[in-house]
């Protein structure tokens, strides 16, 4: 299976190898690149992973994309490096879990991918005696996970932009404390503008020079990892051998996680339902509803702020999945099968008082402590067992995408705890931070960028 090759969503460019796509990150057309097969698991295979540690099963799911790609025992030592931290499944009552994916060095989901990434890029740069600088958009948790993985690895440098207003002081320590090969810079501007300014960037052929390449969850590298925790959770709780289906609530806003789940399923793993959870910036449950799509300029504020995303940039995947074409601009350009997305997916929308009211009632009935992210997709799992009444023993996930401790406000608002920091975290406090101040508009980036990067 090694020659999967990967095409873009516009169709307008060349398919290529994933090398290239994961170190191109954009196709040149503008469009994502996806996979042109998805290798399918046996039933045995499934079965297998029940006994098999995460890595490991990581290692699997990789090399059935990759092929002979790179060599079984560095690609083996690549997940074991990437994944050295646990994965609890914390059970909330019944069959109902809640998955912790932020145990791991920045407290986000993101970790999973990014350090998976981190390893994957430096290993092919390497190869291809090869510079590169990753320029990378975030409303929080994607550019500290980046920045965290990136940092202190050769050939590669990376450059973070966020939104001002829109993380936590402690999400910004987390990328502003590492200095080396990690530039941060703030724009007093929304996630979607930070966002746009690295596509144009990355759509100028005067940055050519720089090797530009994206570690947002538009990078196929990104996705592929991102379906190794519901595979996982799959083989912890169900038994493929009895039929057992599984139902995943996914608190979503650029919808790479939700991305990697639907890449599992199409590999094989029976899942029963993706509960699409979205904070109010709610265009994707809207489509879903009406069949129009409509981007949401700007975008929410939320206090799910890693969610404030008004057009997931996922979508054209998505839609590309379903047999359609989305544009960048999320025009449709042909129409994909909405009833079977409907079939595959719940999507709803839940509000800030709803996912306060929701740390509250989880926190006060079963000592569980969610934070904004985590409460958006617990509510979004209940209104889908509310809508569709699964049986009652139906084993249903809800990923919890961030630490509690990482909006400490919001989780002693609701319970009254002051949740406690993870090593990682209560380290931050006594480091310098360091970033740049962006003005607005796309030539000062340019400017910058080639200032600091020489041209
Ligand atoms: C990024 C992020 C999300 C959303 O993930 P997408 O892949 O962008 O849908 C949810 N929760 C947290 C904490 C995040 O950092």
């Amino acid at each position: 299976m090694s020659d999967i090759k990967y095409y873009s969503t516009n169709l307008k460019a060349e398919k290529v190898s994933f090398s290239e796509a994961l170190l191109k990150g954009l196709a040149p057309d503008g469009g994502l690149y996806m996979p042109e097969q998805i290798p399918r698991f046996s039933k045995d295979e499934i079965a297998s992973f029940s006994k098999k540690e995460y890595h490991e099963i990581a290692f699997f799911v990789l090399q059935k994309f990759l092929g002979e790609t790179i060599p079984s025992t560095e690609l083996a030592g690549m997940t074991k490096q990437a994944y050295n931290f646990d994965v609890p499944l914390e059970k909330v009552y019944d069959n109902k879990y809640v998955m912790r994916l932020d145990q791991g060095p920045t407290a986000s989901f993101k970790d999973f991918a990014a350090r998976m990434m981190g390893q994957l890029m430096q290993y092919f740069l390497k190869q291809e005696h090869r510079n590169m600088l990753i320029l990378t958009a975030t409303s929080g948790d994607t550019g500290s996970a980046m920045a965290n993985a990136f940092y202190g690895l050769r050939n590669i440098n990376i450059a973070v932009l966020f939104p001002e207003n829109e993380v936590t002081p402690r999400q910004r320590k987390q990328m502003t404390t590492l200095h080396e090969n990690v530039q941060i810079l703030s724009l007093d501007g929304k996630f979607d503008d930070c966002q746009a300014l690295v596509k144009q960037a990355f759509n100028d052929p005067e940055l050519d020079y720089l090797n530009l390449s994206s570690a947002n969850s538009i990078n196929i590298g990104r996705l592929l990892p991102q379906s190794v925790y519901y595979i996982y959770a799959y083989s912890r709780l169900c038994d493929i051998e009895k039929g057992d289906e599984i139902v995943f609530s996914v608190p979503s806003g650029n919808f790479g996680d939700l991305m990697g789940g639907l890449l599992a399923m199409k590999m094989g793993l029976p899942v029963k339902k993706f509960v699409v959870s979205t904070n109010a910036n709610d265009e994707v449950p809207v489509y879903f509803a009406t069949g129009n799509y409509k981007t949401i300029v700007p975008s929410e504020n939320c206090i799910s702020s890693a969610m404030n995303v008004g057009h997931p940039s996922n979508m054209a995947r998505i839609v590309a999945l379903y047999g359609g074409i989305m544009n960048a601009d999320g025009e449709i350009l042909k129409k994909p099968d909405l009833e079977k997305m409907k079939e595959d997916m719940f999507a709803t929308s839940v509000d800030d008082s709803i996912t306060r009211e929701t740390i509250k009632r989880v926190y006060d009935r079963h000592k569980v402590i969610l934070e904004p992210h985590g409460a958006v997709g617990w509510e979004g799992l209940r209104q889908f067992m509310n809508c569709e009444k699964p049986t009652e023993n139906q084993v249903c996930v809800s990923l919890e995408t961030a630490h509690p401790a990482k909006f400490p406000e919001e989780v002693e608002l609701a319970t009254g705890i002051d949740p406690e920091l993870p090593v990682s975290l209560s380290k931050l406090d006594d480091k310098e931070e360091q970033f740049d101040k962006l003005e607005s508009g796309y030539e000062n980036f340019k400017i910058y960028l080639k200032s600091k990067y020489g041209a």
